[in-house]
C-alpha cells in the first residue's frame, strides 16, 4: 500500500517579518513591561505601599546566592557516623533505583559483625545524573542526602563530574586529590597524583578491608 506524504510548506515571511523589527520590539516591549513594573513596585515598597505584591530582584550570582528551600535538591553527600564511617551499608537500592544508571557501587565486607557492608567504591556521575532523589529516597539508612546546597558543578571534563567516594563524604574536597583521609577500613587506591586511582580488580567478593 502507497503511504501518503502530505507536503507542509513554510509559510513565506512578509516584508515586515523579513527585517526583524516587529519581533526586536515584541522582546523590548516585554522587557519594559517587566522593567518598569519592577521599577514601580519597588518605589511603592520605599513607601511601605503594595507590599502584598513581590517585585523581582536581581540576584548577584555567585557572589550572593540565594537561599535555598529544604527539600531543594543540590549535590549528593554520604552521611557518616559518629566515628567518621559511613552510614551506608552496600545495600546496592540507590544504584538499583538510579533511573540514568550513574551510581557505581563496590561493597565489601565489614570487619565489625554488626554491619554486614560498606561501600570500598561508591561513585555518582554527576554529568548523568537527573537529580531525581531516588536514591536519597530508597536509602533505608539515611545513608545518602542531597542537602551540600552545593549548585556549580560545572566542569572542564566528564571526568571531573565523576564524584568518588572521598568527594561523596567531604564535599568540601574537590580534585585532585592525592592522599585518601578516610577513617575507616577502605580499601582506598587512591596513591601519588591520581585521584581516582585504579579500582580494576576491585570487587565486593574479592575486596579485603584494611584493618
Ligand atoms: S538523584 Fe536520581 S539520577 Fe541522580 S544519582 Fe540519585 S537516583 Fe540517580
Ligand atoms: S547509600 Fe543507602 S541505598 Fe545506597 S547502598 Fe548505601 S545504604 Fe544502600
Amino acid at each position: 500500500m502507497a503511504t501518503k506524504v502530505t507536503v507542509v510548506r513554510r509559510p513565506e515571511l512578509t516584508f515586515w517579518e523579513k527585517t526583524y523589527l516587529p519581533q526586536i520590539f515584541c522582546g523590548l516591549k516585554i522587557t519594559f513591561r517587566h522593567f518598569f513594573h519592577n521599577l514601580f513596585l519597588h518605589i511603592a515598597h520605599r513607601f511601605g505601599q503594595l507590599t502584598h505584591l513581590r517585585a523581582s530582584a536581581t540576584i548577584q550570582y555567585p557572589e550572593e546566592l540565594r537561599p535555598l528551600m529544604s527539600r531543594f535538591r543540590s549535590r549528593h553527600r554520604l552521611t557518616v557516623r559518629e566515628d567518621g564511617t559511613p552510614r551506608c551499608v552496600g545495600c546496592m537500592l540507590c544504584e538499583t533505583v538510579c533511573p540514568a544508571k550513574c551510581i557505581t557501587i563496590v561493597p565489601g565486607e565489614h570487619p565489625d559483625p554488626h554491619v554486614e557492608k560498606y561501600p570500598i567504591r561508591f561513585d555518582i556521575d554527576l554529568g548523568v545524573c537527573v537529580y531525581c532523589g531516588y536514591c536519597v529516597e530508597v536509602c533505608p539508612e539515611d545513608a545518602i542526602r542531597m542537602d551540600t546546597g552545593i549548585l556549580d558543578v560545572a566542569a572542564y571534563s566528564r571526568e571531573a563530574m565523576q564524584l568518588d567516594i572521598h568527594e561523596l563524604m567531604d564535599p568540601k574536597l574537590h580534585k585532585p586529590i592525592s592522599d585518601c583521609s578516610l577513617k575507616f577500613p577502605h580499601q582506598c587506591q587512591v596513591t601519588g597524583e591520581a585521584m581516582k586511582g585504579s579500582w580494576e580488580g576491585v570487587d565486593g567478593a574479592g575486596a579485603q578491608p584494611t584493618p
